[in-house]
């Protein structure tokens, strides 16, 4: 049993400390961003555009589907992006680009899970240091245009463009409602004030009053399903699945969550629980009689390298309401009226220097001799959409 089992869950006579401590990290918090507001303390700055997503509370399931989904909006209107993180809480080591045989006391499960899903499409880099880690993935990536940072909502040395903060009312009602180190909450609401948006998920909707200018967005579920570790691309739904001999895999904390769900999805099983942080080898698998074998998706990165085609993933998927989109593209679109943004922006295919044509909103690579179009205030960096100059097209 884990810290947060014992104290977060409810109130204990501990708490009459562990309270105290709680109010004193919110002031230290509310002083620190008045030093930031007041310009006593200077955050850095990185030369593309930062968009911070991360929750109010230490653990919010709904954190990597959207940060997916962002990405994959990102990408289709043309923009580069890039994902930086801290990996592990405890990960004290330099910049390194995650990749799928990378150890998870570094990584942390959020960032395999990010780069299990994205594969080679969007670099993730882990590292102690925001900055640091975003100046190596910006070296190492010319081409990326845009950062998205998957935590850091405390870290005010790191500036950011756009911020968003998600409410998961689903894990603060099963919390105790208190803040670190007495509950699961980072700040208190009145922290979400200035955050430009709020992403709000869970089932019991009820909303802390956090004034008029931050914008509210919903987040709906989307059908549950399942998918193969061996062949992502096969997928099931709980129907395809009923009727066979099927053990649940699942590690703490995750347990009733998980079974739940399943319970939800009508699927009749066996449940397997491990500790939390267990290394997931072959053997636990092997005098197994299950045909079928579901665990979480937090689990899935843990038995990447085990090959068994009978382990299935449940997969919860989460859609943003559009003025998500709407609010971060208003603000990117503010930043890339900068030309000094224009000009640090690369050719995607030879990773050379663009001109930037004012007049025709376009961006040239004399290399390619192939011009990206600025569209609607987004550079659209897409060679398959990018014009091909004509022969007698003078580039000046
Ligand atoms: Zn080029």
């Amino acid at each position: 049993m884990n810290w947060s089992e014992l104290y977060w869950q409810r109130i204990t006579p501990l708490h009459l400390f562990l309270w105290p401590v709680s109010q004193m990290l919110v002031l230290f918090h509310a002083i620190r961003r008045a030093l930031y507001r007041h310009k006593i303390l200077i955050p850095a700055r990185l030369p593309v555009p930062v968009i911070v997503i991360d929750g109010i509370t230490t653990k919010s399931p709904v954190k990597t589907p959207l940060i997916i989904q962002l990405v994959n909006t990102l990408k289709s209107a043309g923009l580069r992006p890039g994902i930086i993180s801290r990996g592990h809480p405890d990960n004290h080591h330099s910049p390194m680009r995650v990749s799928l045989d990378k150890p998870l006391h570094l990584t942390g499960e959020t960032s395999l899970l990010l780069t299990y899903h994205l594969r080679d499409t969007c670099p993730v880099w882990i590292g102690y240091s925001r900055i640091e880690t975003a100046k190596a993935l910006l070296q190492a990536h010319q081409e990326c245009n845009v950062l998205i940072c998957d935590d850091g909502l405390q870290d005010l040395y790191l500036q950011r463009d756009f911020e968003a903060v998600i409410v998961d009312t689903s894990v603060i009602n099963s919390g105790n409602g208190l803040i670190m180190p007495a509950g699961p909450l980072r700040d208190s609401f009145a922290r979400l004030g200035q955050a430009h948006a709020v992403i709000l998920a869970g089932h019991h909707r009820q909303m802390p009053d956090i004034g008029k200018e931050v914008r509210i967005i919903r987040v709906h579920q989307l059908k549950e399903h399942f998918f193969n570790l061996s062949q992502p691309g096969l997928t099931a739904n709980a129907t395809d699945l009923t009727g066979k001999r099927i053990h649940a895999v699942v590690c703490d904390p995750d347990i009733q969550n998980f079974l739940d769900n399943l319970e939800f999805l009508k699927l009749t099983v066996t449940p397997c629980i491990f500790p939390e942080d267990h290394h997931f080898a072959a053997t636990d698998f092997q005098s197994d009689q299950a045909e079928i074998i579901l665990i979480t998706e937090e689990d899935a990165v843990k038995c990447l390298d085990l090959h068994d085609n009978r382990i299935w993933v449940l997969q919860q998927e989460y859609r943003a309401d559009p003025g998500l989109r709407e609010t971060i593209f208003k603000k990117l679109r503010e930043k890339f009226m900068d030309p000094k943004l224009l000009d640090i922006l690369v050719c995607p295919l030879c990773k050379g220097p663009l001109i930037y044509k004012k007049d025709h909103q376009e961006l040239i690579c004399k290399a390619d001799r192939l011009a990206y179009t600025i569209r609607d205030g987004i550079p659209v960096m897409l060679e398959d959409e990018a014009r091909k100059l004509a022969d007698e097209e003078e580039i000046r």
